[in-house]
């Protein structure tokens, strides 16, 4: 029982963080949301590549964190 308590709890916290995360962001430009799961943006500044819903867009530029963001 306590494992399973344990795994509720941490997908809780990762839905939960998801969300914020969410919420935090701008919100993106987006073609579509079918597409939005499937394509990987790379970033304007480093080049890694990053899921759609965790780009971070600056003037239609993606970027893979507030730290490749120019401000
Ligand atoms: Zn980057």
């Amino acid at each position: 029982m306590g494992v399973v308590r344990f795994f509720l709890l941490m997908v809780a916290a990762w839905w939960v963080a998801r969300l914020l995360w969410r919420w935090l962001q701008p919100a993106p430009p987006r073609p579509s949301q079918e597409d939005a799961a499937h394509i990987l943006s790379r970033c304007s500044r480093c080049g890694t590549l990053i899921p759609q819903d965790l780009v971070v867009w600056h003037e239609d530029r993606p970027y893979c964190s507030l730290a490749c963001r120019p401000s």
